[in-house]
């Protein structure tokens, strides 16, 4: 630990998840055989998926989860394990056409409070299931990033309360310190009702509660394509087919040409992380002192947290908003964690790794079905809860309970002309995205100034 010139590196980094150290995906775990027939196949070995088998195969539907690659290797083990109550509407819901302000505030307000639910279940799954993931329902502070972003976190703060159990209240700059050991911020939100986990025990918790339920896990088993048949669909892998009465995508930030639909709707976005070394135990207790995790309002934000050992700054970002090496991200997420911690300027970094997210055109999560193909993807960056809720509901749905689970339910899926899944766009807006950042910031520190 201290300051070691320019070199940011400690001689151990990585580029994989520091989760990994405990939990790893590794090839071996669900290699099974492809069943020749089941009542619903499953595509990607992620959060959603295994929601949904565990859910299906609880019910007595016979399943299985095919996995492109080692179970384990998407973004649920790579996240920052930051677990919210609620979903982001805000601009999700703005200028829909034909739509009244009246309609569109009773949108609103079904999707906060169905979205609420997203939570509740993810804490019923870790104590019924007995997973050992480091869950504490710390509460979470989002960081005003300008003096006009404080004013609409007061209006989020109104309607969370006023729809959900959130528990949220605004904190202002001058109180700021009683979160973070920083006034980077123009205050922000506290909100108590969201916590945080280790995202890989929780996923091989998961995993194994999916397969003591009795659903079949295939390792290796990428879907090149779907077969629609009498009855149901031929699910083509590499390693054979298997006959499914349903199918269900879960791929979200890694969505490819099997599902052609819904590769046009989903928008992979990188997403980039880096662990410290282990810090001075005063040091790392002064930073927050309350443990929750942290975000801010910024376009291009940034998210953080201590690791569950209390012992390292666990910081995420979107630097790039697609692949860049490893060291060159690390290098910028550093220097933005500076920017808010300025005293761990002279700390190393061990870990750096990145995973893709997806976002929709709406910013809005989505589950549904299209093609015959039922669906539960795009979280735009909060998918620990609400993607293994909303893969829950969809295999509630399968299961035949009811034409329509909630509010997400169904809701027009959009995507826009020539968007065949390519997102060509993203460097133009991640640039277009920190200028407007860099511009509101300087606006707001005149304006204090
Ligand atoms: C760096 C990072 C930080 C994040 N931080 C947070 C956070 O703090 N809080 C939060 O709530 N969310 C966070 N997220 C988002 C969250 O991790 C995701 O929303 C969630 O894990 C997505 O789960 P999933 O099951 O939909 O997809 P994934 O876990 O990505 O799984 C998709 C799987 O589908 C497989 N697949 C794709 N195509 C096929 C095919 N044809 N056949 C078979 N398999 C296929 C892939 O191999 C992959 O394993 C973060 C994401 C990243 C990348």
């Amino acid at each position: 630990m201290g300051s070691r010139g320019t070199d940011i590196f400690h001689p151990s980094f990585s580029t994989e998840p520091y989760w990994w150290e405990a939990w790893k995906p590794l090839p071996g775990r669900g290699h099974r055989d492809l069943p020749s027939r089941v009542d619903v196949a499953l595509i990607g070995g992620g959060l959603a998926s295994l929601n949904a088998a565990l859910e299906l195969a609880r019910s007595g539907a016979s399943v299985c989860v095919l996995e492109a690659s080692v179970f384990g290797v998407g973004a649920s083990t790579r996240n920052g394990g930051a677990v919210s109550s609620s979903v982001n509407i805000g601009k999700g819901l703005g200028g829909v056409k034909g739509r009244s302000a009246a309609e569109t505030a009773a949108e609103k307000k079904a999707l906060l409070v169905d979205g609420s639910q997203a939570l509740g279940l993810l804490e019923t799954i870790i104590a019924r299931e007995g997973i050992d993931c480091d869950y504490v329902p710390s509460g979470r502070f989002t960081g005003a990033f300008t003096r006009k972003d404080y004013a609409s976190l007061e209006k989020q703060c109104a309607l969370l309360n006023e729809h959900t159990d959130a528990n949220a209240h605004m904190l202002p700059r001058e109180r700021q310190r009683e979160e973070m050991a920083s006034d980077f911020y123009f205050g922000g939100i506290v909100v108590e009702r969201s916590g945080k986990l280790h995202p890989a025990k929780y996923y091989g918790g998961l995993l194994a509660a999916t397969e003591r339920a009795g659903a079949a896990l295939v390792a290796e088993a990428p879907v090149t394509g779907l077969v629609r048949e009498a009855g149901g669909w031929r699910v083509v892998t590499p390693r054979g087919e298997v006959r499914a009465e349903k199918i269900f995508a879960g791929t979200n930030g890694y969505t490819g040409p099997a599902t052609p639909s819904l590769r046009r709707r989903a928008v992979p976005v990188a997403s980039h992380m880096i662990a410290t070394e282990e810090l001075d135990p005063d040091l790392a207790k002064s930073l927050i002192p309350k443990g929750r995790t942290l975000g801010e309002t910024k376009r291009v934000l940034c998210y953080y947290r201590l690791s569950p050992d209390g012992k390292r700054v666990l910081f995420g970002g979107r630097p790039r908003f697609t692949q860049v090496d490893a060291r060159t991200s690390a290098r910028l997420l550093h220097a933005l964690m500076v920017q808010r911690f300025p005293q761990l300027s002279g700390v190393r970094v061990t870990h750096n790794w990145m995973g893709n997210l997806a976002f929709s055109f709406d910013h809005l999560p989505h589950m549904g079905e299209i093609d015959g193909i039922h669906y539960a993807m795009c979280c735009n960056g909060s998918g620990v809860a609400m993607l293994g809720w909303l893969g829950q509901q969809s295999a509630r749905k399968m299961l035949g309970g009811s034409n329509r689970v909630n509010a997400f339910d169904g809701r027009p899926f959009p995507t826009v002309p020539l968007y065949a899944g390519n997102p060509w766009f993203l460097p133009l807006i991640g640039a277009w995205y920190r200028h407007l950042d860099k511009r509101d910031r300087a606006a707001a520190e005149r304006e204090t100034a």
